[in-house]
């Protein structure tokens, strides 16, 4: 990985030891050669591995014997010719403790500098124009370095030694704060202006790493209540930024493992069981028993967050589903009517990217969303691949592009369907191909006809492009997430929310027996119509009545979804059943939640994707707390391919109806889950010897559901795969697109 200080490191251990030879890239990657006694090449050997900066990353070593050719001392070569060098851009890294150090010292010459960082440091992705990784290539191409920034840029002994956003206040980078027409220059006058503006209840646009931040006093019901109106978005939660873990566990229930997440230098958002006595004000995560706190990842956020009394609201600067801002003018544009005032910088940001947000499941961690610190790291396939793009879902959309045995999947684009959300994308696959240089002989899409990535895919490609089935890409994406080899077939378990179906259907509750080349569809949630495709995804009411009906339950007036629907939209629906007009069958998973969300009485109406989701798995996860578990009560059907949830509503009516208390149903269905899943899986293994099952789709960020089915498997003697790179949703779909398509003869 280019940037990343290992050639210098190298260089100094060499030194130190007093071993003659050099270090440079070639077509296979780092080449050393040393000169010195066996053991001491050994000792070299070892502390290489050992002691490499902490964002080298070592696949392999690999040692031969040469004969010695007499160099007493160690330097550092160019690029040895010899084909053509893939090398990788690092990723964005949190502050380095080193920079912190620094940054606290009065002493220092960069003593409250915020743009301070280091080889092992601040940021890469993000302000890189193209290959190879030097300052001429990045925005920092624009600041010349005073003496001592070159002094120490060409000095092999420092720590900056080669660290190309290499910064200090006489020639780099300048903060400033800004407000209508007021410019507060100066780092502590801004900074001040900042803090004296989020004291006040104010809207604070903060341009970080990756793009604009809209910030706001997260204790504050006025600053929240405005930013959630100003911003079009009424309930999905905010993600806060606190100050140290300290103040983490203050807000939160945190695990080691969550903590030592939190603390890693990819800093994500990390999705935590909020605490009901938390300072919070609820606005920040309305009926949400989850908050998603993140840590200071730039010098700028440690000297703000520590100046603010209590945590932000750190939430991306953009529009309700529109993506991030992070070029200076587009900003001030479009964020004009939700910021009151603005922190700014003048390095300019290249490549937009998201916080990622990640979520801790016992001793898995599942990705929820990875883009900053974690993109564009490549992921290793297990299979060769054509040089092919993947051109992603609609939704959470990322593509990937892959090539040989490397795919890099781009950072979080957001959902199809603005004019913003495709520019940004088309803007990010050029990006792309000027980093990586992959032409692409392939463009792999969703066959989702309504899809604009598939349309683009289209108008893009001379050929048509690969379509690949929604669900079969979510399998094939969990599958290359394990490592598993071109040739392997497994039981893929795909839940999520929607997917179209070959036959016209919305798929989501798919078990597919898949490899790479293909797959069967060998059970499904049996089809139930839902009424009037997407509203339905926003009424989890009507999904409800949906399933009553097709369990043959009366829509008695004793039943939650009935009550939330009107006289008026019953008579209505009734009548659309009945005609099957606009209803559309399918055999979603992610809707059967919703609807059980609302028919224990939790929630009608979603403003967000998986609200109703979350509260549920929630109620079942405190009724497992509090130690008493589900009984087995309710039971899937299954037979012949069909996996019918008939019987389940059936039970939940009826428990519903004499008052059994609604966690209580909710872990009982998270239970009839895993127990239907459990005994699918085992018939499949027995009629086909297949022993290794795959979870994905966007059920699966349920961790209640995740921890509970793992368990259940694997007792029953059966390997179980999970998501660890790409998230479970759609985000990890392009994946699965590419290795579909890119290993077809
Ligand atoms: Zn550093
Ligand atoms: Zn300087
Ligand atoms: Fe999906």
């Amino acid at each position: 990985m280019q940037g990343v200080g290992f050639r210098p490191f190298v260089h100094r251990l060499a030194t130190e030891m007093r071993l003659g030879g050099q270090v440079g890239n070639d077509a296979q990657g780092v080449f050393v050669e040393v000169e010195g006694l066996g053991l001491e090449i050994d000792v070299f050997e070892r502390r290489l591995v050992d002691e490499a900066p902490p964002l080298a990353r070592i696949d392999r070593v690999e040692v031969i014997e040469t004969a010695p050719r007499r160099q007493r001392r160690f330097q550092i070569a160019g690029t040895r010719a010899g084909g053509q060098v893939r090398t990788f851009v690092s990723p964005d890294i949190a502050v380095c403790a080193d920079c912190l150090a620094e940054l606290d010292d009065p002493r220092d010459r960069r003593y409250r500098y915020p743009f301070i960082n280091c080889t092992n440091c601040g940021p890469r992705f993000t302000i890189t124009l193209r290959l190879p990784y030097d300052r001429p290539n990045t925005t920092m191409a624009g600041f010349s370095m005073c003496r001592d920034c070159q002094a120490e840029y060409n000095d092999p002994s420092n720590r900056r030694f080669h660290a190309q956003p290499i910064a200090c206040p006489a020639c780099g980078p300048q903060l400033w704060f800004a407000r209508q027409g007021e410019r507060i220059e100066g780092t502590d006058p801004a900074l001040n202006a900042a803090v004296r503006a989020l004291e006040a209840d104010g809207i604070l646009a903060v341009k970080g790493l990756g793009g604009f931040h809209l910030a706001c006093d997260a204790t504050s019901s006025a600053a929240l209540a405005e930013l959630r109106r100003r911003k079009a978005r009424p309930a999905k939660a905010f993600a806060v930024m606190v100050k140290d873990l300290g103040v983490a566990a203050l807000l939160a229930h945190i695990t080691p493992r969550e903590a030592s997440l939190l603390e890693s230098p990819q800093r994500p958002i990390v999705l935590l069981r909020r605490r009901s006595d938390s300072s919070l004000t609820p606005e920040v995560a309305p009926d949400n028993p989850l908050i998603g706190l993140l840590l200071p990842y730039t010098p700028l956020h440690h000297m703000l967050l520590s100046a603010v009394p209590g945590p932000l609201v750190m939430t991306s600067g953009n529009l309700a589903d529109e993506p991030i801002c992070f070029e200076d003018d587009d900003a001030r544009r479009r964020l004009a009517a939700i910021a009151d005032c603005w922190l700014e910088h003048d390095r300019p940001i290249h490549v937009p990217c998201d916080d990622s947000v990640m979520r801790v499941a016992g001793d898995l961690i599942v990705p929820i969303r990875r883009s900053r610190g974690y993109a564009p790291l490549p992921l290793k396939l297990p299979a060769h691949v054509t040089p092919t793009l993947a051109v992603g879902a609609e939704l959470k959309n990322t593509f990937c592009v892959g090539a040989g045995s490397d795919a890099w999947v781009s950072q979080h684009i957001g959902d199809m369907g603005s004019l913003e959300t495709l520019a940004a994308f088309e803007r990010s696959v050029a990006q792309f191909d000027r980093i990586y240089e992959v032409t692409p002989e392939r463009i792999a899409a969703d066959s989702h006809p309504g899809y604009q990535t598939r349309a683009w895919a289209e108008r893009r490609s001379a050929d048509e492009p690969v379509l690949v089935q929604h669900h079969h890409a979510h399998v094939a994406s969990v599958m290359a997430d394990n490592g598993i080899d071109a040739g392997q077939s497994v039981i893929g378990f795909a839940f999520d929310g929607t997917g179209y179906g070959p036959d016209g259907a919305i798929w989501g509750g798919e078990v597919l027996l898949a490899g790479y080349d293909s797959f069967e569809r060998v059970a499904h949630l049996r089809y139930v119509p839902l009424p009037g495709g997407d509203a339905s995804i926003r009424n989890p009411y009507r999904v409800a009545l949906a399933h009553l009906r097709a369990a043959g339950v009366s829509w008695t007036a004793d039943l939650p979804p009935v009550q939330a629907a009107g006289t008026d939209e019953l008579l209505v629906l009734e009548r659309q059943f009945a005609r099957g007009f606009r209803c559309v069958p399918s055999s979603s998973m992610g809707r059967l939640f919703d609807a059980v969300s609302s028919l224990i009485g939790y929630r009608h109406r979603v403003s967000y994707e998986a609200q109703a989701a979350i509260e549920l798995e929630a109620a079942a996860e405190a009724q497992s707390l509090a130690g008493s578990g589900a009984a087995g009560n309710f039971n899937f059907e299954v037979g012949r391919g069909q996996i019918d949830a008939a019987p389940v509503v059936r039970a939940i009516a009826s428990a519903v109806k004499v008052g059994v208390p609604a966690g209580i149903i909710a872990a009982e269905f998270h239970h009839a889950v895993v127990a239907m899943i459990a005994r699918v899986a085992a018939e499949q293994s027995a009629a086909t010897g297949i022993h290794v099952v795959a979870l994905t789709g966007g059920v699966f960020q349920n961790t209640v559901l995740l921890q509970g089915v793992r368990a259940k498997l694997e007792a029953m003697g059966l390997s179980v795969c999970t998501h660890r790179s790409v998230p479970p949703n759609d985000a990890g779909v392009a994946l699965g697109q590419l290795i579909v398509a890119g290993t077809r003869p």
